[in-house]
């Protein structure tokens, strides 16, 4: 493994799941001090446990408890190199226009956009005054295509992400600060697991529309992740930055 990281500082939300949890692993293997917030006590807790980080419970959809958590890195380590932003939550069980009810769609807005909104806002006056800083915001390969999933606030919430993060990567980038949209396809976690356990169907159809064949595993993801944590990923700023085995472009 490279040991591209050491000495900086990640946060990562949603650390105790899925692609959180395999960033936050990968983070740490490559020597970076891990923050791991999740709402999730327990699973929080065992990531910052094994990665040898620290756990702030967090939900990021609060903004005192968004500022707290960032606090909490610079207070510890001393600076905010890196925030994977990346919690989420799966769209409600029948989410096309016709069904999706206001506050399920006011919901999903709030965890999967709003927190993207709230956790930028605490890292940038960090990075702003190291006058250095890697963003990475997770969207979604939904946000790309037109995927017939019906999941209207789910997607809606993920192009939102990738229009907010080129926005910040532009405004930003003379101070530093890269900020892209990391943009996975159907990924093996307890996310994707629970929609296809509701709709085994579902599953069927979205793998014959990746060109590789297979769902992605956490890892693969995880390793974009770092790479866009990375100075060798100095160039890249202000992407919709697809890991998605093809399915956008095929
Ligand atoms: P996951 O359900 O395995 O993990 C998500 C984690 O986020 C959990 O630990 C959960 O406790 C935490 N979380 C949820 N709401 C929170 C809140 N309000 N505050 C703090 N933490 C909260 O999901 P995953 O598959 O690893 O998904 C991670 C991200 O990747 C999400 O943004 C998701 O939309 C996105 N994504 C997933 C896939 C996929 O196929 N799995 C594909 C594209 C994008």
């Amino acid at each position: 493994v490279c040991r591209r990281l050491v000495g900086r500082t990640g946060v990562v939300t949603g650390a105790g799941s899925g692609i959180g949890l395999a960033a936050t692993r990968r983070l740490a293997s490559e020597g970076a001090h891990v923050v791991c917030a999740d709402v999730d006590e327990t699973r929080g807790k065992a990531a910052a446990e094994e990665t040898g980080g620290i756990f702030v419970k967090a939900d990021v959809t609060d903004p005192e408890q968004v500022e707290a958590l960032f606090a909490a890195a610079y207070d510890t380590y001393g600076s905010v190199d890196v925030a994977f932003n990346n919690a989420g939550i799966s769209p409600p069980d029948d989410d096309s226009i016709l069904e999706t009810g206001l506050e399920a769609w006011k919901r999903v807005q709030e965890v999967n956009l709003t927190s993207v909104y709230l956790c930028c806002k605490a890292a940038i006056p960090y990075m702003r005054r190291q006058g250095r800083g890697s963003i990475i915001n997770t969207a979604s390969f939904v946000a790309r295509m037109g995927a017939a999933t019906s999941q209207i606030s789910y997607t809606a919430s993920k192009g939102g992400v990738l229009a907010m993060s080129r926005e910040l990567g532009v405004q930003f980038a003379r101070e530093g600060i890269r900020v892209n949209a990391l943009c996975p396809g159907p990924v093996n976690t307890p996310l994707l697991q629970e929609l296809f356990a509701k709709d085994p169907e579902r599953a069927a159809r979205r793998l014959v529309h990746i060109p590789v064949g297979r769902f992605a595993e956490a890892e693969e993801i995880a390793a974009a992740v770092a790479f866009l944590a990375s100075d060798d990923s100095s160039f890249v700023n202000a992407t919709d930055f697809l890991v998605d085995g093809g399915i956008s472009g095929a």
